[in-house]
């Protein structure tokens, strides 16, 4: 895992467990299939307009445009990211990661872990 900064590095270490081992086998999906390393670009930082999600310490961004490059194709990064949901389905209706945008901003992975599952005991059963 590479961090853009090392405050991120820190803010990851304070997010639930479960939220971390969810990063962690985005990570190892992408060295896996891609030979790529993600970056993680937001923990805590608050994203104006969006739900709080970030703020609460259940959300993890991670880097997809970057100037000119992009971390893996579009069809790759929509394997991975059904990868992801797959594996970590969440109870309601919505998604544990989307491929997305926000405020004209560019395009990233965002992770999120379910309101609710903060505290959420992280068995081996999780663990690839
Ligand atoms: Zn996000």
């Amino acid at each position: 895992m590479i961090f853009k900064s090392e405050k991120l590095k820190e803010e990851f270490y304070s997010v639930p467990a479960m939220l971390q081992v969810m990063a962690t086998h985005f990570e190892q999906l992408c060295v896996a299939y891609y030979k790529k390393e993600p970056v993680i670009t937001r923990v805590r930082e608050k994203v104006e307009g969006s739900s709080g999600v970030h703020e609460a310490g259940r959300g993890i961004d991670f880097r997809y445009e970057h100037g000119d490059e992009i971390f893996v194709s579009e069809h790759d990064a929509q394997f991975l990211v059904s990868e992801m949901n797959r594996k970590f389905t969440r109870t309601d209706s919505r998604k544990t990661m989307m491929l997305h945008s926000f405020n004209g901003g560019p395009k990233h992975f965002h992770l999120q872990l379910q309101a609710g599952h903060e505290n959420d005991e992280v068995d081996c059963s999780v663990l690839i």
